[in-house]
């Protein structure tokens, strides 16, 4: 296996300020610390690209600071991981389909469908060959995703799949593809990215509320023996701070709202 690339001083030492810090780093305070003030902010972003390729990097958002930095475990696993599939690996992920493809139902018994063992989060996007992280699809299927997810850029993915905020994950992701339709599967890796979701369309649905405000069309589409549903951002607004706080206490003043007006009349003494 190749070594990965040596990073160059400033990179490293970038690298190893934001080791040291217990509370993480924000952009302004890492350029400075550095007396990397002159170069350039593009320049800039490429270094902490460059270490997230390498390392889990913890992005969150601190009302004095803005956006801060941590730094996390290097990605071994991610760095060594080529895509390759070991056959057993892939007899497993064919296996527990019980050869059904996972994507539109179509199976090999009744529609004489192959299945392939597929990334659900493409190793591009720093997805890793893990049985949680493969599944069984049909050829038709994944030339399909496969064609939606070349029309992601890699970077923006990278991106954005740093929010560990899930509400945060789902509309920077939207963002990226502004009046443009996304398919219901990549929604559903980038919700359940960092914790399953139970239920993502709901999370989805929560973006649409007053406090938060983004505009979103659904459309459905068949497809085998499923339907597909596309999902398309139409306006932009930032997000608040802590967006899941913010629409926890808005379902609680509306629930509290709802229970007042149910209360009996004539609830005497
Ligand atoms: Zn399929």
């Amino acid at each position: 296996m190749a070594q990965p690339k040596k990073f160059n001083a400033m990179t490293q030492q970038a690298l190893d300020l934001l080791k040291e810090s217990r509370h993480g780093l924000s952009m302004p305070e890492m350029r400075e610390a550095l007396a990397a003030t002159a170069e350039s902010q593009e320049h800039f972003n490429r270094r902490v690209r460059d270490i997230r390729k390498r390392f889990a990097l913890e992005k969150f958002y601190d009302q004095d600071r803005g956006w801060v930095y941590k730094v996390g475990a290097e990605k071994v696993g991610a760095a060594a991981d080529l895509g390759q599939v070991s056959e057993k690996l892939r007899a497993a992920v064919i296996h527990r389909a019980h050869g059904r493809c996972e994507m539109c139902g179509r199976t090999i018994r009744d529609d004489g469908v192959k299945l392939q063992a597929d990334h659900r989060i493409p190793t591009s996007w720093g997805g890793v060959s893990t049985l949680e992280n493969l599944w069984a699809i049909c050829e038709a299927c994944n030339r399909g995703k496969r064609n939606h997810f070349a029309s992601f850029e890699e970077d923006d993915m990278r991106s954005v799949l740093e929010f560990k905020n899930v509400h945060e994950r789902l509309a920077q992701f939207m963002r990226l593809n502004l009046g443009r339709p996304v398919a219901d599967y990549a929604l559903e890796f980038v919700a359940n990215l960092f914790d399953r979701q139970d239920d993502w369309q709901k999370r989805i649905r929560e973006l649409r509320y007053s406090v938060i405000g983004l505009k979103i069309a659904v459309t459905k589409k068949r497809d085998g023996r499923a339907t597909r549903s596309f999902y398309m951002l139409t306006n932009w607004k930032e997000l608040p701070p802590e967006p899941t706080r913010v629409i926890r206490a808005y379902e609680n003043r509306n629930r509290s709202r709802s229970k007042k007006a149910e209360l009996p009349t004539s609830d005497a003494d």
